[in-house]
């Protein structure tokens, strides 16, 4: 497949006529080559959450950890047979009662 890469300009309008504030700096329209719509939507994402963005978001468990966000090899660490993600879980109380319960030897 030949991929063409196609320059683009980005950034809103020209800044300087749309400026109402005093003491901004514009930052100058760049240019670019289009990276595709996903890397676009996941760097506004990354500012704010853009409701014309979050329209096409979707929030799933993930099938590998269950949510848990870290990998097998750092999950595989326990303490009283419970993981990282669990005691993540608890509240300062719970985990204060918990680790009375289980003294360490
Ligand atoms: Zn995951």
């Amino acid at each position: 497949m030949v991929q063409t890469k196609i320059k683009v300009l980005f950034g809103k309008h020209p800044l300087e006529s749309r400026l109402r504030w005093t003491g901004i700096t514009a930052k100058p329209r760049e240019e670019d080559y289009y990276k595709g719509i996903l890397p676009v939507m996941e760097e506004i994402l990354k500012r704010e959450r853009n409701p014309n963005i979050m329209r096409f978001a979707r929030t799933h468990i993930c099938a590998e950890c269950q949510g848990k966000r870290l990998n097998e090899k750092a999950l595989s660490v326990k303490l009283w047979d419970r993981d990282i993600s669990e005691f993540s879980e608890m509240s300062i109380k719970q985990i204060h009662l918990f680790f009375n319960e289980n003294e360490i030897e």
